[in-house]
């Protein structure tokens, strides 16, 4: 018989991942598909980086690193907290993993005893449930309306917190809604978290350098630095400096954390790619003007692609604060019916109906843990961002 371990049986492969490859898919059967499914940059890698692991191929760094990241890498990371987060580590606190992915789920790994519970923020990244799902641990879902700013408030983290919750995980500026968290909101879940100085805060700040109208990249660990023993902080090169295939992130806590996961990573997957830790290092202490100038673009496909989407009856979008993403709400769609006759019933309905009819690819707000919504990507040409929303309002008007 075929047999597979209850841990992978249990967990289902990624929903954006899903959807990229039935878009991929009809696109090979000759279909015009935008799609706008996958969280990823659409620039090229900035080439000072690229040049700089070419660079390191040719001085043969090429061999394994320290299992936790080369010291230069952990160095790099060291400065990089300082600088921009005003936040301080040693480099014993720091490891290089292989790309935030890896960073969070060793995490999990590493801490996660059967039925320890892990606070998710919904909407979330897909990834965190089946994640903590896979370490057996059980995921408690704190819903977060949009009237809340998509955001976790003191009281619904109360009412979620028991003596079985291992972690809390924040996710600013989060996938998929882009929701931002401000000094005050850490404040007040500060305070809540006080009377649980068990419980472990994963901030996962993967997208802060992806935000919008000059807002402050403030973290959790500024506004209440008490919980810095209990706080894991996951980060890397992926979305600021468009090097999601390069694969390099990073998890930095409390020593006795770190020394953990290192000691499971060195039994897993080993180090980090050493070519791809070059060209990071190039990433955090190089030229930093690809941050810039790749900002100011979001930020203006950000602003038309709102507009338009708020144009389009039965849509509607709130700002997203930061990341690359946008999050539609579509609850007036709901209970319509195409031309030939299907009732829409829920957002996944109408994302088949997108993708049947405008040609259009986005993901579920189910797969987010938020009903009934869509998010769609803006990493992509402005142009194909104004086709999609095109083709959106065509076929949404055909509704009945
Ligand atoms: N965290 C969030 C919220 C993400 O959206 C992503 C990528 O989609 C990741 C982590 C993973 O990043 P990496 O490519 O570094 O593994």
């Amino acid at each position: 018989t075929q047999r597979i371990a209850s841990r992978v049986a249990n967990i289902k492969p990624s929903p954006s991942s899903s959807a990229a490859d039935r878009a991929n898919e009809l696109r090979q059967q000759g279909r015009d598909i935008i799609s706008l499914v996958v969280g990823e940059p659409d620039f090229d890698t900035p080439s000072n980086v690229g040049k700089a692991a070419w660079e390191a191929i040719q001085r043969g760094e090429t061999r394994y690193t320290a299992n936790s990241g080369s010291q230069a890498m952990r160095q790099a990371i060291k400065s990089k907290l300082e600088r921009e987060n005003n936040l301080h580590y040693n480099e014993n606190e720091i490891v290089v993993t292989n790309g935030a992915k890896a960073a969070i789920f060793t995490a999990f790994l590493a801490t996660i005893e059967a039925g320890d519970e892990v606070v998710i923020p919904a909407p979330y990244w897909v990834s965190y449930p089946d994640m903590v799902i896979a370490c057996e641990g059980t995921p408690v879902i704190a819903q977060c309306s949009e009237a809340e700013g998509f955001k976790l408030t003191a009281e619904r983290l109360r009412s979620v917190l028991t003596d079985k919750t291992r972690w809390l995980i924040i996710n600013s500026p989060s996938n998929p809604t882009g929701a931002s968290y401000h000094h005050d909101d850490y404040v007040a879940l500060a305070e809540v978290l006080a009377d649980y100085p068990d419980v472990l805060i994963m901030t996962d700040d993967i997208y802060e350098h992806i935000r919008y109208d000059n807002q402050e990249n403030v973290h959790l660990l500024n506004a209440a630095p008490q919980l810095k023993d209990q706080t894991v902080l996951i980060n890397g090169v992926s979305k600021t400096y468009a090097m999601t295939g390069w694969r390099i992130g990073f998890a930095v806590g409390p020593f006795y954390l770190i020394d953990a996961f290192q000691k499971l990573q060195s039994q897993s997957a080993g180090n980090a790619c050493s070519v791809s830790q070059a060209a990071a290092i190039e990433a955090y202490n190089g030229d930093q003007s690809f941050v810039k100038t790749s900002q100011a673009v979001y930020q203006q496909r950000r602003n038309d692609t709102l507009a338009l989407i708020n144009n389009i009856d039965g849509l509607h979008c709130s700002p997203p604060d930061g990341a690359f993403y946008l999050y539609v709400g579509c609850e007036k769609l709901i209970g319509m019916q195409t031309e030939d006759g299907t009732v829409l019933e829920t957002d996944n309905d109408l994302v088949l109906y997108l993708l049947e009819k405008a040609n259009v690819a986005v993901v579920a707000g189910s797969a987010y843990g938020l009903s009934p919504y869509f998010r769609m990507s803006i990493a992509t040409s402005q142009t194909q961002l104004h086709t999609a929303c095109e083709r959106i309002t065509t076929a949404l008007a055909k509704l009945k």
